[in-house]
Formats: structure tokens, C-alpha cells, sequence
């Protein structure tokens, strides 16, 4: 088992849009599951069943996850996970890097390291998930590998390390130079899909590839100890040694593996695949897992990567199909078989695990069951949501505690039909269950459906995907902002609920103090505390009152909105031996609550999204001077080449438009991403408007 572990390989490519991660992904599939002889001439047929598959694959590699066999000895099964081509939504992101154990940064050799790459990068730093870097369209006029190498250095303090050398560049790219093996790949430009020439390094290059080995070698040498003696006493090294000593600065995250080629071409894209098994790691190499037992646990549990361990598995993507819902999930540890029952201990639920997928490009395989370090679909669970963990309910374990920010922002939506108002029901749970930060709510007031989101782009990514591709015909209202509601000082209030006319009456009295409170553990919570003595009011109601003071907050005194950052202290309180209920103190609570909020100098706050904005250098004042209009604060600004790079904060209200405004600003040259940040009081001029509407 555990060899079949160390042969096994969960990666995901990382790319800028346009970097080419959809082609090199096509090369990938291509090669995998075939046995390519070095040499080894092709007929006509080959290449037309190549290109008939050609085309069906473009649907086919849209799967979360794809399994795919690399024919090396012993053979290698890579799973090849999506990772999201948005940058815009951090959680997609980050939830898809959790689950890789490698990557490959695919970067443009004519565009280099470009602002989303580098946004990305660093959330793959903060998991330390080791990377390889691919420079891709070396055959583009401008290519310029060096350039690259250097950016991936300055701009990501990374450590790259150059395996291979690029021949020529452009239109007289021919192939690669392997340092370690000292000998070029040349392909047939008739045929690069299938003939690979291994050749021996050509004079031209001979002195500067001996130069960049003795680098590559001196890199590498720093770590791993008994390299570095061989190389100071010995002069000659075992290739062998050298790969081992990449692949131990590789797996810690410290030494980045550079390699290049043209994907559109098919060149490279085998030394890629060969990299990834030499130098990414296994499911076996990569830490134990902590979480635990229960959502908000203090106490953690630790699951090796073993599949004796109990089960346990992160749910990181749901899709649907004609089939139902595929739950994708990677298993940590354990082994499950297909029908059995296992405990959702995020939600604290049973689920039914009926079938168990392996995904290729092109078919299904059913499993009988999966183990630690696979990746398959499940299909059988119902209440199951993306992010949440499975495991052995004997054993329990949470593997992620995520907080979500709060949607910042509401559209109405309307079903042109009665048909569409039925699949629109259906639709939204689906988004929903795909993806926790979008919402959804049904508005008894008004009779609409209400859907909330992170950002502008983001509810009009679920509009675009309600329409396109789940056929539901609906109408979006206009972008709205979902504020809240805080108070500036503390109160007091006291909330009495007594019912006693005849018969068993109703009975409980509290008094509160509310009072502002910003905890950055807990986001927006309201923290509430019992200091009651005396046992005035019974324990079990305790929660009664908390409960009610937590509808009550709900709704907020200026206008109905949430409240945030506020900390409740029940102070005090009566009940009666027979008429006191969890209701009574519930209404008690909530009514103390409101009382309370009115006098606390209730203030609207709106949510702050930060930004990143890159814009070329001649039309900085132009797009800082829109920012300015917008009420934003630029917080930071770096040079990037011809462009310059801006982080700001700014208030959701200003910034509807503005990916469009930005645009015919700069020519079209200038690009933005957006996430909510923090909640800030309102000015007075937005309080006016809010209230006017109320
Ligand atoms: P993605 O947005 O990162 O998935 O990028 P794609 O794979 O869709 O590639 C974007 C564009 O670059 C497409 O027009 C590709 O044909 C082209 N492209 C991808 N790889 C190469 C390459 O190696 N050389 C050249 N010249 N073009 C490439």
C-alpha cells in the first residue's frame, strides 16, 4: 500500500489566465496513459486520432479532479485537481491549494509573473505546498526565459532552480538542454506530438551549460549536506544524488524547479511530467493532519497519511450532473468503501456514501473503495457542502474550520416562468452547496428571492452559470449593498415578558448591558456573557435569553440590518417557579435587547472591500484620481515593469462598475480584483440614503 502511496502524485497547475494552463493540461492528458519511445516514428493514423481526441477533450478536462497514469517505472497515477481560473474568490482558491500536494506554476515566457500569479503564489505560500515552475510559449516572438527566472526570484522571493536551458527563443525555439542528464531534446516540427530526439549537447552551448550545471549543482548542494561533500571533495556527482537533494529543498517549499517549453507545441511537456514525479511530493511525504474532534474544539486530533488510520476526508468541490451530485473529496487517512455510512463532523450528520468515482478525462471507473491520498467523487451524500469534513463516526475529526465572510452584497432575482421558478429553487441550493460564500433567501416582505455574494463579479458569475449552464431563465435586479448595523456606547435595558391572565401564565425579566466590541477572532460575532448571581434566573434558561438576544440582533434598530461587534452581559433577571419558559425568556431577552440598541447610538456600518489594482504607469493619475472620488484609501503601491500596482481599500457603495470603469481609464490595460475586508461606519451621506429608503 504504502509503495502504491509513493507512486501517487496530487497536483494542481497554477496559472495566470492566458498563461496557458488549458493547453498544457490538454498535453498532459495527452501523453499520460501512453508509452512514448524515444525516437520512434509515427504514422499518419496516430496523429489523426490524436487530433479526433483533440477535440473532445476541451469538455472533458473540465472535472474537478481528473486521475491520469504517467508511464514511467514504476507507473505514477496523477491526480490533476482544477484550481480556479478567478482569482477574485480566495476561498475557491484556497480550499483547491489545500487539497493539492504539489503544484505547477505555469508562467508565459513573453508576459512572466503577472499580478494574479503572484497573488496566487502566496496563498501557496502560506501552505507551504511545493511548486514547480513551468515557462511556457517559449516559441513566442519576446520570450525571454531568463526574465522570467529572475521575476520568479525578485517578485516572488522565490529560489528558482533552472534544470533546463532553453535552444533559441521564438520562431528558433528547438528544445531543451537537461543540465542533470547533460543532453538536449529536439523535436520533429512535423510531428512534435510523438517524436522526442535525445541528442548530445550541442558545442554552442557546451560552455554555458557547464556553467549553469556547477550552478544548479552549488543550489542544490546547500541542501542536503553529504552533496555538498561529495561536491567539494569528490567533483563528480551521481545524477541520482543531485535529484534527491532538488527534491528535499522542493518538498520543504525552499527550491523552486524550472523548466520550459511550448505546451502548443508538445514541447517539454514529458520533462514536465517526469519532473513532477521526481520532485513533487507524495500523499507519504506530506505532514499529518491536525483538527479537532468537533466544530470550535479545543482539543486536536492528528491523522497520518496511512490507510489503517480511521477514515477521514475534506469535501472540496461538489458538481452536478445528469447522476446527481458528485461530491469530489480527498481522503487524508482510512479507507472507505463504497456504501458505507460515515459522519459529516462539520455539519454533525450521518451520510450515506453509495458509489465512489476515480474521474478520468474520458470515462468513470467505479471503486470499490478509496484510501488515504486518493482523490475520487462520492455520490449518496445529501446535506454535505463544500469545505466540510467526513470521517469515521467512532473516530471524529474536523479538518477545516472556516469562517466565511459575510456576503457584502444582494441582488434580486426573478424567474421569467413558472418552470424556472421551480428550477430556480433547485439551482440555488445547488450553487449554494458548490460554493458556501454565495446565498440565498427567500424575502417574505417583498415575495422576492434575494441572492448575496463577495462581490459584483461574484453574483454575476452565479447569474452567468444559472443561465448558461443550468438553463434556469431568471432576471437579476440591481446590485445592492448588504450593510449592518452597530452601536458606538454602551446601554442598559431591561426586557420584561409576563403573561398572567388565568391559567399558566408566562414569566421571565432580564436586564442587559450591551456595549461596542470588536473581537478579530470572531468576525462580526456578538459575544454574549451571563454574570447573573444567585441563580436568578435558572441555568436552563440562560441559553434561552442568548438565543432570544441573538434574533433579536438580527435585526438592528436603524433599519433592519445584522448587527456586528457587540458584546451582551446579562446582568440580571427574575422568574416565577411555573410561568417561566424557554419562550418567555427568549421574548424577554430579545426585547431587552432592542430597548437597549436604541439608546446605544445605533450606526449603520458598510462593508470595505480591498483591492488590488494594476495599471499601467501613464494612466496612474487618471486611476488615482477615480480612486480618490470613490472614497478609497490607497494603502500601498509598488512598481511592477510598466505597470504599477495598488492596494486599496474602498467602500462597496463606490465600487459598482468599476472592473468597466477601469478599463476605459487605462486603454484596457489596467486590471483589478476585489474581496471584502472590514466593515467601517458609514458617512452621513450614506445613513441619509439608507434611512430615506426605509
Ligand atoms: P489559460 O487561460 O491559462 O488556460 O491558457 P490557454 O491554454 O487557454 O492558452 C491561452 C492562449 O495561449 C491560447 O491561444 C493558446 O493557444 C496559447 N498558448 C498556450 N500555450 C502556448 C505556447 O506554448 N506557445 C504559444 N505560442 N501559444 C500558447
Amino acid at each position: 500500500m504504502a509503495n502504491a502511496l509513493r507512486q501517487l502524485r496530487n497536483i494542481g497547475i497554477m496559472a495566470h489566465i492566458d498563461a496557458g494552463k488549458t493547453t498544457v493540461t490538454e498535453r498532459i492528458l495527452y501523453f499520460a496513459g501512453r508509452t512514448y519511445k524515444i525516437g520512434e516514428v509515427h504514422n499518419g493514423t496516430a496523429v489523426m486520432d490524436y487530433l479526433a481526441e483533440e477535440q473532445q477533450r476541451g469538455i472533458t478536462i473540465t472535472s474537478a479532479a481528473t486521475t491520469l497514469k504517467w508511464s514511467k517505472a514504476p507507473a505514477v497515477t496523477i491526480n490533476l485537481i482544477d484550481t480556479p481560473g478567478h482569482v477574485d474568490f480566495t476561498i475557491e482558491v484556497e480550499r483547491s491549494l489545500r487539497v493539492l500536494d504539489g503544484a505547477v506554476a505555469v508562467f508565459c515566457a513573453v508576459g512572466g509573473v503577472e499580478a494574479q500569479s503572484e497573488t496566487v503564489w502566496r496563498q501557496a505560500d502560506k501552505y507551504r505546498l511545493p511548486r514547480l515552475c513551468f515557462i511556457n510559449k517559449m516559441d513566442r516572438l519576446g520570450a525571454d526565459f531568463d526574465m522570467v527566472v529572475d521575476e520568479v526570484a525578485t517578485r516572488l522571493d522565490a529560489t528558482p532552480i533552472v534544470l533546463q536551458l532553453p535552444m533559441g527563443a521564438g520562431e528558433t525555439f528547438r528544445g531543451q538542454i537537461d543540465l542533470l542528464r547533460e543532453r538536449a531534446y529536439f523535436y520533429d516540427p512535423a510531428d512534435v506530438a510523438t517524436d522526442l530526439r535525445i541528442e548530445p549537447v550541442p558545442d554552442e552551448y557546451a560552455e554555458t551549460v557547464q556553467i549553469a550545471r556547477q550552478d544548479l549543482i552549488e543550489l542544490a548542494a546547500e541542501y542536503d549536506d553529504d552533496l555538498m561533500d561529495a561536491y567539494v571533495h569528490e567533483g563528480r556527482i551521481d545524477r541520482a544524488d543531485i535529484v534527491a537533494a532538488i527534491r528535499k529543498g522542493t518538498l520543504t517549499g525552499e527550491l523552486h524547479p524550472v523548466l520550459c517549453g511550448s505546451a502548443l507545441k508538445h514541447m517539454g511537456v514529458r520533462a514536465l511530467l517526469d519532473a513532477v514525479v521526481d520532485y513533487l511530493p507524495s500523499p507519504l511525504d506530506v505532514p499529518p493532519i491536525f483538527g479537532p474532534e468537533k466544530p470550535k474544539g479545543k482539543k486536536s486530533v492528528q491523522r497520518a497519511p496511512d490507510p489503517d488510520e480511521p477514515f477521514s476526508a475534506l469535501v472540496f468541490k461538489i458538481t452536478s450532473d445528469q447522476h446527481g451530485d458528485l461530491n469530489f473529496m480527498r481522503v487524508y487517512s482510512g479507507t472507505i468503501k463504497a456504501g458505507t455510512r460515515v459522519l459529516n463532523s462539520t455539519q454533525g450528520k450521518k451520510e450515506n456514501i453509495s458509489r465512489l468515482w476515480e474521474m478520468h478525462a474520458k470515462q468513470r471507473i467505479r471503486r470499490d473503495q478509496a484510501a488515504a491520498g486518493d482523490i475520487v467523487a462520492a455520490v449518496g451524500l445529501k446535506a454535505s457542502i463544500t469545505g466540510d469534513t467526513l470521517c469515521d463516526s467512532r473516530h471524529p475529526i474536523v479538518l477545516e474550520q472556516l469562517e466565511f465572510a459575510e456576503p457584502v452584497i444582494t441582488m434580486s432575482i426573478e424567474p421569467r416562468t413558472n418552470a424556472d421558478k421551480q428550477r430556480l429553487a433547485e439551482a440555488l441550493g445547488t450553487l449554494h452547496r458548490e460554493d458556501p460564500s454565495f446565498q440565498y433567501r427567500f424575502d417574505q416582505e417583498t415575495g422576492q428571492t434575494v441572492i448575496c455574494g463577495m462581490g459584483e463579479l461574484h453574483l454575476e458569475i452565479v447569474h452567468h452559470k444559472l443561465v448558461r449552464d443550468m438553463g434556469v431563465q431568471a432576471r437579476v435586479g440591481r446590485p445592492t449593498v448588504a450593510y449592518k448595523e452597530t452601536i458606538r456606547a454602551a446601554a442598559t435595558a431591561e426586557g420584561r415578558f409576563i403573561r398572567q391572565t388565568g391559567g399558566r401564565g408566562q414569566f421571565g425579566v432580564v436586564t442587559l448591558q450591551i456595549e461596542p466590541h470588536e473581537d478579530n477572532d470572531a468576525r462580526g460575532a456578538i459575544v454574549f456573557e451571563d454574570q447573573t448571581k444567585g441563580g436568578v434566573i435558572p441555568r436552563e434558561y440562560i441559553a434561552s435569553v442568548e438565543q432570544g438576544v441573538r434574533d433579536a440582533s438580527t435585526c438592528g434598530p436603524l433599519a433592519g440590518y445584522p448587527m456586528l461587534n457587540i458584546k451582551v452581559s446579562l446582568l440580571d433577571g427574575k422568574h416565577h417557579p411555573i410561568d417561566s419558559s424557554d419562550i418567555a425568556f427568549q421574548q424577554a431577552g430579545a426585547i431587552a435587547f432592542n430597548a437597549a440598541a436604541v439608546k446605544a447610538s445605533p450606526v449603520f456600518l458598510e462593508p470595505i472591500m480591498r483591492l488590488s489594482v494594476t495599471t499601467p504607469e501613464e494612466y496612474l493619475g487618471a486611476v488615482t484620481g477615480d480612486l480618490n472620488a470613490r472614497r478609497a484609501e490607497i494603502r500601498q503601491m509598488s512598481q511592477r515593469g510598466a505597470f504599477r500596482v495598488l492596494v486599496v481599500d474602498a467602500p462597496l457603495s463606490e465600487m459598482f462598475g468599476y472592473a468597466t470603469q477601469l478599463r476605459s481609464l487605462s486603454q484596457g490595460r489596467g486590471t483589478s480584483t476585489m474581496e471584502p475586508h472590514s466593515y467601517a461606519p458609514a458617512p452621513a451621506q450614506i445613513t441619509e440614503r439608507i434611512l430615506r429608503y426605509v
